[in-house]
């Protein structure tokens, strides 16, 4: 596959090997793109440069805490300078407190919804704003995100994130309305459940991998690869004609009544 050749695309969302982020860094090396990875903070920096010696050509490795305007402006300022200009973007990140991953959802505080909205859907509306000039140099881009079915469904201990994915998918629609005249794409993958370190954070979450399982018309659950897969679809030229759209790519779960 070569879909993403001469390509430059930012990926937003790797913590380690069992990231989908880095599933999805992974394809698109493989289909020809030249890739940024970011890192959340010193204590991920290692593992991220280290997954980078896999790539070739070997990515850029910068900063991104994303609750943070100043480090948006320089990761966008450092694809500028190294790039020119940018063709895709994944955001792939999410996090809510502990706490607001185990309580009911009726007991969730202020400050840990502020902070669910803001790292797991406002993020992409600061990144798709840095980004949109640096794909406008270019003619044009796509934008990528990942969300789940908590949005529309309630899951045992979702909670907060289930409200921040409503949110995100929303996102996804303005964000495509709005820079759709640029030729900027905006779309979003339903992800079903894989075992990453964000999904530890779920209690319960092994039940929620088991009911994929019995339930899905394909009797399974997904791999992190799957998802690349319908990534580098929807980031790449094959996917032209399709913005504001979430995909959904969970061995068809959401269609069950039961
Ligand atoms: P992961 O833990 O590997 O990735 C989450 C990423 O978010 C990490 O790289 C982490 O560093 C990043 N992050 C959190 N706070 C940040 C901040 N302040 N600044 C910058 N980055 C920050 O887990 P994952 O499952 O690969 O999650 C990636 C995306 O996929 C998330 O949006 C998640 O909600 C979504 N998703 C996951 C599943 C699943 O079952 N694993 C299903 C559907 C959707």
């Amino acid at each position: 596959m070569s879909d993403l050749q001469g390509k430059h695309g930012l990926i937003v969302g790797v913590a380690n090997k069992r990231s989908i982020a880095w599933s999805i860094a992974q394809a698109a090396s493989r289909a020809g793109a030249m890739l940024a990875l970011t890192y959340q903070g010193e204590r991920l920096e290692e593992n991220v440069r280290e997954l980078g010696t896999t790539l070739s050509p070997s990515p850029l490795i910068l900063p991104c805490d994303v609750t943070s305007d100043e480090q948006i402006a320089e990761l966008g300022a450092a694809v500028e300078r190294e790039f020119g200009g940018l063709d895709f973007l994944l955001h792939a990140v999410a996090f809510a407190s502990r706490e607001a991953l185990q309580a009911p959802y009726v007991q969730t505080s202020r400050a840990a919804f502020r902070e669910a909205l803001d790292i797991s859907a406002y993020s992409l509306v600061a990144l798709s704003r840095e980004v949109a000039p640096l794909m406008s140099a270019r003619g044009g881009g796509s934008i990528l995100t990942l969300t789940y079915l908590g949005s529309q469904r309630v899951f045992p201990n979702y909670n907060v994130m289930g409200v921040a994915k409503a949110a995100l998918e929303a996102s996804v629609r303005y964000l495509a309305s709005d820079l759709g005249p640029q030729n900027i794409r905006v779309n979003a993958i339903s992800a079903g459940p894989i075992k990453t370190l964000a999904a530890s954070g779920i209690s319960g979450f092994s039940n929620i991998l088991q009911l994929y399982r019995e339930r899905a018309p394909l009797r399974r659950n997904i791999e992190a690869a799957e998802v690349a897969d319908a990534a580098i679809f929807l980031l790449g030229p094959r996917g032209c004609a399709i913005t504001a759209e979430v995909l959904t790519v969970d061995a068809g779960f959401q269609a069950m009544g039961m």
